[in-house]
């Protein structure tokens, strides 16, 4: 019989991570841009004054443990601030995505049962169209001054954030609460049926943030400064507004400005050493950065995720730019990264092209999480880096059920993750598709990302997607859609004389549609849903 450990039981809680960064690290800087546009600068220890305060005005609107609040918001220091007074205080704070249909944001909001939502100014008439279908919401506030604050057409009960707070105490005795409580919600962007949640505990949180600060995964530490581009409404920013508090890291925050020039003058004004984001944000920032022949004076790393990061891309950032790419994967399910590419001291003496390789693949499971690779039957596959089937995770930060489900979401203890992928004698994993994206032609498999990845490093090609569309001999057959780089004339063969060079015969598309700009949706992922609306015909 295995003895008890005769160690102290605290829980892992969110409330301790802020007062921990209060305590040790009080001067260090949160900087973060207003909706209304200036930058804000503040410190981790206003800051948890502040969270006190909201924390007690929260109890004040009569909100208890248990209580979920919704927030609709860009990256801000207030954001931040009901991160920590919302969990904190045992609520359930539910990060809502803005780029929901609001039919789905409605339906978000009232599964959670939000008794009031926190919001930025620019979703003023998102919440003019939905506050009146929400009957449960007492509170609607903005995330601003009175000033700043819009009034809502038909919408009586809209409060401001700094009123809302002003005259509360700044001490708050946070509750001990146990560690498996939930803490934060994010609903799945679901793109057929209703979008389903998981229910984060602060224990999957504070375990997750801790293993984000390791050195190999995002290696924060009071000597740098992180800017999350990764928005705080879609699962949890991936922990970094925990990590960094956790850690001591400077804070900046992009507010609304998403774009490749606003980014860029931040990460320089602001001497930002690591940042986090999709791979549509770093293709906008590195644009900008070629155009006007730029260089950053100060960024060391960036992770990317959320999508596979083309080779082209890692290339560029690393050769060209200086910047290390750590190339990580999750899902609103995993509480945010689960597995991270990395260069180990070895690879850093091979070949560029062979570092690149390594970097776009999405890497070794960080410690917590165990995965592997099944066939349809659910038989495990061996680890040869090319046997391909259903991805399955399980550990200390994987949903278990959704929330306010009576039925568990796992197969033999493992989450089904909908994602195909290899994983190597090394372990490194490598997702190939999602099940409902890989293009099944002939009775074979093509990769639609690994066909992205050869478009787009085409120098003309600024995006590439590639859907598979009915085919009547073949089963389905690719369709590529691409966006021209500004004053590009590549044409159709061009493209495709290209990409024969690049994949088998077999993998070249039948048909390639240009367009100006391809539809992405709220989490920066391409929305091969709307692309098959409007283009998934037959091929004849
Ligand atoms: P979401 O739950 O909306 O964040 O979507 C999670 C899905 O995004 C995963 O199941 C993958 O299909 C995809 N994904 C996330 N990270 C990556 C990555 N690094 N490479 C390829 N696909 C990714």
């Amino acid at each position: 019989m295995p003895q008890t450990g005769l160690m102290m039981n605290r829980p892992l809680l969110i409330s301790g991570i802020l007062e921990h960064a209060a305590a040790q690290f009080g001067e260090q800087e949160i900087v973060s841009r207003e909706t209304h546009g200036p930058l804000h600068r503040t410190t981790y220890a206003q800051a948890a004054q502040r969270a006190r305060q909201l924390a007690n005005a929260l109890a004040q609107l009569g909100l208890k443990a248990g209580s979920a609040v919704g927030s609709i918001a860009w990256n801000n220091h207030r954001h931040l601030e009901a991160y920590y007074a919302v969990s904190g205080s045992g609520m359930v704070m539910h990060t809502c995505n803005p780029r929901l249909h609001p039919q789905q944001l409605i339906y978000v909001i009232n599964h959670a049962e939000d008794e009031v939502v926190l919001f930025d100014a620019t979703f003023a008439p998102l919440i003019k169209g939905i506050a009146a279908h929400c009957p449960q919401v007492r509170a609607w506030v903005c995330l601003a001054d009175a000033a700043n604050t819009p009034a809502i057409e038909g919408v009586s009960s809209v409060l401001n954030y700094e009123d809302l707070i002003h005259g509360h105490s700044a001490h708050f005795d946070w509750p001990d609460l146990d560690e498996t409580s939930g803490a934060a919600l994010c609903y799945t962007s679901g793109t057929t049926g209703n979008p389903k949640g998981v229910l984060y505990s602060h224990r999957a949180i504070v375990m997750n943030a801790t293993t984000a600060c390791l050195p190999d995964v995002l290696a924060l530490s009071t000597q740098e400064t992180v800017l999350p581009v990764v928005p705080m409404f879609h699962i949890n920013a991936w922990c970094i507004p925990y990590a960094a508090l956790l850690s001591g890291t400077k804070l900046v925050f992009p507010g609304p400005k998403l774009d490749g020039p606003s980014l860029y003058e931040l990460m320089e004004s602001e001497q930002v050493t690591i940042s986090a984001g999709v791979p549509t944000i770093w293709m906008g920032l590195i644009q900008h950065v070629e155009q006007n022949n730029l260089r950053f004076a100060t960024m060391k790393r960036t992770a990317v995720g959320g999508s596979a990061m083309p080779m082209a891309l890692v290339a560029k950032f690393m050769d060209t730019y200086g910047v290390e790419v750590r190339h990580g994967w999750g899902m609103t399910e995993t509480t945010a990264v689960a597995t991270m590419s990395n260069l180990s001291r070895t690879d850093r003496q091979k070949p560029a092209a062979e570092q690149h390789a390594i970097v776009a693949k999405q890497g070794k499971t960080v410690s917590g999480i165990e995965i592997k690779v099944v066939d349809e039957n659910g038989q495990t596959l061996p680890r040869d880096g090319s046997s391909q089937g259903e991805l399955m995770v399980r550990g200390q930060w994987i949903v278990e059920r959704y929330y306010k489900s009576d039925t568990s979401a796992l197969v033999n203890g493992w989450f089904p993750t909908g994602d195909i992928a290899t994983i190597d004698t090394q372990g490194t994993m490598q997702i190939r598709d999602r099940t409902k994206d890989v293009i099944k032609t002939g009775g074979e498999w093509i990769s639609s990302i690994d066909l992205e990845n050869a478009a787009i490093a085409h120098p003309a090609v600024a995006m590439a997607a590639v859907i598979g569309i009915k085919h009547p001999k073949w089963d389905e057959r690719p369709l590529l859609f691409i966006v021209r780089k500004p004053g590009q004339s590549l044409e159709k063969a061009d493209i495709l004389e290209f990409l024969a060079t690049k994949v088998a015969k077999w993998w070249v598309p039948d048909d390639v549609v240009f367009l100006e700009s391809l539809p992405v949706g709220g989490t920066g992922k391409v929305q091969k849903n709307e692309l098959r609306k409007t283009y998934g015909g037959v091929f004849s």
